[in-house]
């Protein structure tokens, strides 16, 4: 009988997880009890584009700060799979891309995902995000090598783990190019694929992401 309890309270649990991930039941952004993203939340993730100018003097446009409820929206959407959240990202992104003011012809190119994180993942969130801001995905950088996660890795780090991550394709040649991902951090993964690109014969007219790190340090070599 107690074998039994223990099973049935084993399975109304693995139920009720399995149910919160298909319909998260809580905000993305405050954790409270009632729906995707609460009004409060939303309001947080109004875009208020800025525009950062890497060590290299790529210039990047980000649409929202990654602190507060925009990070824990990220996270969201990367580790618990609440695709969903691409929808306000999109919007953030779609700000960034018209504060920069580059023309309609260019082509915009995400940071690759890396095979792990696919199959960890089951999609690729930079293009995910494109998508809801509208802009069409030019895949003119593939992924190459190894490539450990970003996260925890200081600046110096960062940047030699982005070089060799990333290889550009033949079609980049003769294109003006904005670099898309995510997250800007150090700037070490846009700095590379600017690298990437231009050596495929691209112009690089700039980057736009739907979040930046706070207080990043001027001359930090560009993640
Ligand atoms: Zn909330």
């Amino acid at each position: 009988m107690t074998v039994l309890r223990i099973l049935r309270t084993t399975l109304v649990q693995a139920a009720a997880d399995a149910a919160a991930v298909l319909l998260p039941v809580s905000c993305a952004g405050c954790g409270d009890p009632q729906e995707g993203l609460c009004t409060a939340c939303r309001a947080q993730l109004e875009p208020a584009p800025r525009r950062t100018v890497l060590a290299d003097g790529l210039e990047v446009v980000s649409g929202l700060e990654y602190a507060g409820v925009p990070a824990r929206v990220v996270r969201a959407l990367k580790e618990e799979g609440r695709t969903r959240l691409a929808v306000p990202l999109g919007t953030a992104l779609s700000a960034a891309v018209r504060t920069g003011g580059w023309p309609p012809d260019a082509a915009f190119v995400p940071i690759p995902t890396s095979p792990r994180a696919m199959r960890s993942r089951g999609y690729r969130v930079v293009e995910l995000i494109m998508r809801r801001a509208g802009l069409p995905v030019a895949g003119y950088l593939v992924p190459a090598g190894r490539r450990a996660d970003q996260r925890g890795l200081d600046a110096a780090s960062r940047a030699a783990n982005a070089a060799g991550s990333m290889a550009p394709t033949a079609r980049a040649r003769g294109r003006e190019v904005v670099i898309i991902d995510d997250v800007v951090t150090t700037g070490a993964t846009l700095v590379e694929a600017g690298r990437m690109l231009q050596r495929a014969g691209a112009r690089v007219l700039g980057a736009a992401t739907a979040a930046a790190t706070p207080r990043r340090l001027p001359g930090t070599p560009g993640g």
